[in-house]
This record gives C-alpha cells, structure tokens and sequence, in this order.
C-alpha cells in the first residue's frame, strides 16, 4: 500500500507520501484522544459551527475542491462539483438536526418503581473511518457530520489513491475551527489499522470499500469487541415494468449505470426487464450508451470518465473475461475511448446463466446486464437472486404498485422511477453481503453513541 495521486486520465504520477510512522500513529491516538476529553463536553449547538463553517468553506472553494476529486480519481468535473455541494448539504443537515436528534428519548416505564426514565446519547470516543476512493469527500462527510457533531472524534484512513483529498479534508476541519485531533488524516498501513483498532481508546469502526477489505476490518474490531458498520459492494437491480415510461427508463438506466463511470457501489448493475418491453428497452438503451462521450474529466462536455486506474481498468477485464469463459456473451456498446488513460469501453455482458458465478458478482465499471424476465414475478425473483442487497429501482407509471413491487425487493434502499439515489436527508445502507448499519440522518448518528439509560426511582 503507498500513498499517491496518479492522475488517471494521462496516467502520470504527481505525487507521492509516505506512509505515517509508528510514532505519528502513537501521537494521533494521543492527540485524538485528549481533544474527545474536551469535545464531549461542548455543546451540540457549538459542535455544529464546526460544520456549518465547513460547509461555507466547501461552497466558497468549490472548484478548488472539485478539481481535487478529479485530479486524483477521475470523476468528470460536473460530478466533483455536485459531490462539493452534496457534501455541503450533509454538514448542513446536522447543523439544522444534530440537536434534535440528539435529545434524551423519554421512555416511560409501567414498573412501579421508577418514576421517570429517559435514554441519552453521549458520545463514546475515538472511531476510525475507513473510506474508498469512489466519492472521496461524500464517503467522509457521511460518517464525519454526524459523529462529530455526536461528541466523537475521527481518524480517517483513505483510500491510498486519493491522499490529497484526505488531506483537503483535514485542513478543511482545521480551518473550519475544529481543534487538533478532532479529524485526523493518517496514512496508515495495514498494521498500524489493526494497531489503532485495537487501542483501547478506539471505540468503533466505521467502513466503506469492498467484501474483501470489510471482512478483514469487521473481523478484526469483533476480536477487539468494537461495534462497526460496513457499506460494502452492491449489484443493484434496475426493474423496468411493462408499463414504465420507455424513454424515462432508458435515460435513467444509462445515467445509472454509468455515472462516475460506473464505479458506483449503488449503480444500476443488474437490469432487468419484462418480456413485453425487452427489445425495444435494449435498443433504446444501446443507443443511449453509444451516446456517451469518454475523454478529458476535466472537459465539461465528457459524459465517461476513466476509470480510477489503470489497475481498476485491468482487473475488470479480466471478470468480463472469466464471465465470458463461463459463458457469457460480451459486446462493445459504448463508442470507442481514447487509447492513452484507464479508460474502459462499456460492453454489454448477455447470456450470464444462473450457473455462471459472474452473475453473482459486483462488476465496478461500465459493464451493463439487461436481463429479460418472463413476468413480474420472475424479475423480483430475478433482483433478490443476489448475495447483495444494497439499492435497487422500480420503473412503473403506476406508483401504487411500484410501491408494492419495491416492498418485495429484499435490499436497504428502493427508489421508484429513479436509480438508487443519495440525498443529505435520506438513509444509506443495505443487508446481506453489502453490510450493515446506516449512514445519514438519525440513523448514523446512532450508530456510535451509547444509548444511556437513566432511570429514577
Ligand atoms: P477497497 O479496496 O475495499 O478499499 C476501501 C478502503 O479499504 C480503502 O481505504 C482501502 O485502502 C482499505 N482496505 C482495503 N483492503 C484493506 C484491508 N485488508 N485492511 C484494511 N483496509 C483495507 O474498495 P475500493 O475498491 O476502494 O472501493 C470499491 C468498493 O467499495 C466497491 O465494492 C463498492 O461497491 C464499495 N462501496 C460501497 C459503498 C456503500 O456505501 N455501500 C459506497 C462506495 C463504495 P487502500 O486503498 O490503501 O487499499
């Protein structure tokens, strides 16, 4: 693991940092813990001036900040800008909320013996945020908003390819008002996250990443009893009924699959689609695709960015080709990308039986499935046929029963006539092999506090 921006559009390394010391590691832990013993006693309404002034910050140096994201991880410009105002608007979501839903919750009690009883919500300490590249500043705004208007303190272990934006976000914090040790960036090893798991001071872990890096990390917290969430990988189910609006659904079905250049953990990987409308779908939506103009992320009028790497663009070759190898067809779809960057020509991937392993896995990047379901049935049968259970869509004119539809659909997030979206104040986070606990509004906030019960007699 080394830390390094590698521009993935010209393929040039920039820069490089060097991984943090055992002392700096020792020396964080200290930091972080003697500014908890002083944060947990500030008041909510001050916590959030904090990010109030962070969000004023973000919006003030957008393209600053957006040119970051794009640098390092290749997200076309117009996208880094709306994940600057995304973010924006979380750090705005607690300012407005973090008070109310931090109350005491009353809880009155039948037994004879106690005459008042409330739970309260108090912070515990140190957590460490483990975070992917895919949004490097939403991802950190997610966890960092709320807990730290909770009373708790981070440290942040980014991904290794976007150590400029973890850097950004520190200084943000710091120039924000947050005092030394309240949000600390570390470019930490493997070892030294397994030595801060372990630190007594440490209360949790909160990551986000794939199967593999969640086992590794919710393992090792459960050997040091700590609590974790986990939002891993997705392969979300985009279900167009036979009554859905053709040309809306094909829109949203390119934009879903292929925003961020397909390295979404809630893209629309999985699309399946009712017999009825199938190939005149297909069509449409192979047009659509062919559409999409791949070059510069920095050009406002590119529509597919490059991958995150060259690495990325190799490893996903080589699922469509085991795909293949297990029988599945594969075909070009997307117009032709330029030859120098990690750029990935979106294929369409068919014929994935219920026996090719390919179809129960994650592919991180535009490669699309549009599969035919016999009925209404067979393509709910068809969405919850997946070791994940992230997101997922229903496209129907009759909400009532798309309504219906997504209340079968076994995933944490179903959004009618929309791909599996994010919003500043609405939920994240799905079941089974995508993870556990959530993200956002008074859900995250919960999820590293200790629920304190007080009790009078
Ligand atoms: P990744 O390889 O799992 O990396 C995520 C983070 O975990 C990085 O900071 C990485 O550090 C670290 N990591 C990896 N292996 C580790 C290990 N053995 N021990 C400790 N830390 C480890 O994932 P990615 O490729 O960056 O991101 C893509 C995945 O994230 C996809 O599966 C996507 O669906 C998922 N995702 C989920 C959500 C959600 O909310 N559910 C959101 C976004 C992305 P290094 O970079 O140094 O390896």
């Amino acid at each position: 693991m080394s830390y390094a921006t590698t521009n993935p559009y010209t393929g040039e390394t920039v820069k490089t940092f060097a991984n943090a010391t055992d002392t700096e590691i020792a020396q964080t832990l200290d930091k972080a813990h003697a500014m908890f013993d002083a944060w947990k006693d500030v008041s909510v309404a001050d916590r959030v001036k904090v990010l109030q002034k962070a969000a004023d910050l973000l919006r003030k140096n957008h393209t600053e900040y957006a040119k970051i994201l794009t640098l390092e991880m290749g997200k076309v410009i117009g996208e880094a800008e709306g994940e600057v105002e995304l973010s924006a608007q979380i750090l705005e979501y607690y300012v407005e909320n973090a008070e109310k839903l931090l109350a005491p919750e009353k809880l009155p009690s039948k037994h004879p013996s106690y005459t008042d009883s409330w739970v309260e919500f108090v912070p515990q300490g140190i957590l460490l945020v483990v975070e992917p590249w895919n949004f490097p500043y939403y991802q950190i705004v997610r966890i960092a908003a709320p807990q730290l208007a909770a009373g708790n303190v981070i440290i942040l272990k980014h991904a290794s390819n976007v150590p400029q934006c973890a850097a950004a976000f520190e200084r943000l914090f710091r120039e924000a008002g947050l005092p030394e040790g309240g949000f600390t960036n570390v470019y930490a090893t493997r070892d030294q996250l397994k030595t801060i798991i372990e630190d007594p001071r440490v209360q949790g872990v909160a990551l986000t990443g794939s199967e593999g890096a969640g086992a590794v990390v919710a393992s090792q917290a459960g050997q040091a009893l700590k609590k974790s969430t986990m939002e891993l990988g997705g392969a979300d189910a985009f279900v167009v009924l036979a009554d859905a609006d053709l040309d809306k659904a094909v829109q949203w079905a390119v934009t879903g699959r292929h925003w961020n250049a397909g390295q979404v953990c809630c893209s629309s990987k999985r699309i399946i689609v009712l017999d009825a409308i199938y190939d005149a779908f297909l069509a449409k939506y192979k047009a659509g695709v062919a559409t999409l103009k791949a070059g510069d992320p920095m050009d406002p009028t590119t529509t597919l960015a490059p991958l995150s790497s060259q690495g990325a663009v190799d490893d996903l070759k080589a699922q469509v080709e085991k795909a293949v190898a297990h029988g599945a067809k594969v075909e070009a779809i997307g117009a032709e990308v330029p030859s120098k960057g990690a750029f990935f020509r979106p294929v369409l991937l068919s014929n994935v039986a219920e026996d090719n392993p390919a179809r129960y896995w994650e592919f991180f990047g535009p490669v699309s499935q549009v599969i035919r379901a016999k009925d209404e049935a067979d393509a709910v049968r068809i969405a919850n046929d997946s070791p994940f259970g992230l997101g997922g869509s229903v496209f129907t004119t009759n909400i009532k029963h798309g309504v219906e539809v997504a209340q079968k659909i076994s995933t944490g997030m179903v959004y009618i006539n929309h791909p599996t979206g994010v919003a500043a104040d609405l939920p994240f986070g799905g079941v089974r092999r995508s993870g556990y606990g959530r993200e956002l509004v008074g859900f995250g906030i919960k999820e590293f506090v200790n629920h304190k019960l007080i009790a009078v007699t």
